[in-house]
């Protein structure tokens, strides 16, 4: 899915996060290159222009999240800001109060019409409606027996009257049909025309006056990039829309469409289409569609995790000790809990992107050893919790016995503190850079 995209906004997150600190410069050239992989997305120059600007003035007026570091904020705020561009929050299609609840489906030929009907109508079975589908398109060879082909695959019936008649009265007779049979929904398929045309709007106009839909879906083809812009904007101005239905995106797209369409026609995208099957149909998250472009959906998640689960002011009295090297066994413990409050520490490693497979093998963190390592420091005396230096051969003998494991469990535990220390001291001292780094308003 926008593997262009999301390969080039990747490489930028990756350079921000390599980083310490975060000039305005950084955060510049970061936006720069961020700009450049829209475009070349087929995101429209007025959407990317007016984003670009979005982030930049909230990454450069220093939006400061104290436990992160200057890059991941950098990338938090895009990946909302992705969000708002395409709608903030799934937006649901609605029913009217009087039945049948009408859905007209409008679109240039190609775009997925007819397979969108069926998907839809097979989505809307499951909740529990009873659909018709409304074979309305009396141009295109085949459109009717098309439909029947989708409903009969779905257990859907089709209505239509052959090619003869007009497609405001198909669908008039349609709805009534519907009223007869208890269908409780209707999705009206239209014909399209393979560029905007003034005698299709006006035929699409007729409809929508006619049979008053509760929704018009706008179905558009993400694979046609700007022109998916322009059409859905034609659309919205000359037939008035209600959302729209993005397909294709399992195909080779570039994404700006998806990036694009909501922006311009300020109609939210409901649904998408992520192949040829009935199935692959979902209901459209702007949230998890930015995360998936920038690959980081558990990145935001962690984040979270930690700002629900570190308690701030622990953790402010644990900055002050490592910097003035007091960091001690007891506090140790303390983030062992901390840590385990926020679930395994695998499952945690895996949220954080490039921590691959390989690393976590490399990473013995087996759950039981924290249940030793907790006793073992609970067998250590307040001096040589504060103090671990002290702790020479007799002492350590005597902590195996009284904890119940071995010299060489105490010995590992010595030597991960002291690691820890050290990591900790190095992490004190880019937490530094990057604060003095980002005051640069
Ligand atoms: P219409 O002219 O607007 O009614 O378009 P159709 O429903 O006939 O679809 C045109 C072509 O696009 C067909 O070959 C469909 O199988 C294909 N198609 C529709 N939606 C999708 C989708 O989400 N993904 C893919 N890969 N193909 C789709
Ligand atoms: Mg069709």
């Amino acid at each position: 899915l926008f593997e262009g995209l999301a390969e080039k906004l990747q490489a930028t997150f990756d350079k921000l996060k390599g980083k310490g600190k975060l000039t305005e410069s950084d955060v510049k050239e970061a936006m720069r290159e961020v700009k450049l992989a829209l475009l070349e997305a087929d995101v429209n120059f007025k959407v990317v222009k007016d984003f670009i600007n979005k982030v930049k003035e909230r990454a450069i007026g220093g939006e400061v999240l104290e436990s992160l570091t200057p890059g991941q904020q950098v990338i938090k705020i895009v990946n909302e800001e992705m969000t708002l561009l395409m709608g903030s929050s799934e937006s649901k299609v609605t029913f009217s109060s009087t039945l049948p609840t009408v859905y007209m489906m409008v679109g240039l030929q190609g775009s997925g019409k007819t397979t969108s009907c069926g998907k839809l109508a097979n989505m809307m079975k499951k909740q529990q409606k009873k659909p018709l589908l409304i074979a309305a398109d009396i141009y295109r060879p085949a459109a009717i027996e098309q439909l029947k082909t989708v409903g009969e695959k779905i257990d859907v019936p089709v209505f239509s009257m052959g090619n003869q008649i007009d497609p405001v009265n198909i669908a008039k007779a349609g709805i009534e049909e519907a009223k007869k049979n208890g269908n409780d929904l209707v999705i009206i398929d239209t014909a399209g025309r393979l560029h905007i045309d003034n005698v299709l709007m006006e035929e699409l106009q007729n409809i929508k006056n006619e049979v008053k839909p509760q929704e018009v879906l706008l179905v558009v083809d993400s694979m046609t990039g700007q022109d998916a812009v322009n059409v859905a904007e034609s659309f919205s101005n000359q037939v008035g829309i209600d959302g729209v239905i993005l397909t294709k995106l399992d195909g080779d797209t570039r994404g700006g469409a998806a990036l694009s369409v909501r922006a311009v026609t300020n109609k939210p995208i409901k649904f998408v289409g992520m192949g040829e099957k009935i199935e692959e149909f979902e209901t459209f998250h702007p949230d998890r569609m930015a995360s998936r472009i920038l690959g980081m959906g558990d990145v935001l998640t962690l984040i979270e995790k930690a700002q629900t689960t570190m308690d701030m002011k622990k953790a402010q009295e644990l900055e002050k000790k490592m910097r003035t090297q007091q960091f001690s066994f007891d506090d140790f413990l303390d983030q062992l809990q901390q840590m385990k409050n926020m679930g395994s520490m695998k499952e945690i490693l895996e949220m954080i992107p490039g921590v691959g497979g390989k690393q976590l093998k490399n990473l013995d963190v087996d759950e039981k050893e924290l249940v030793y390592i907790e006793a073992i420091i609970q067998s250590m005396t307040k001096g040589e919790r504060s103090n671990p230096s002290i702790i020479n051969g007799s002492r350590r003998k005597r902590i195996a016995f009284g904890s119940g494991t071995s010299i060489q469990q105490v010995n590992k535990l010595l030597k991960q503190f002291e690691q820890t220390r050290k990591m900790m001291k190095q992490f004190t001292d880019m937490e530094k850079g990057a604060k003095k780094g980002n005051r640069f308003k």
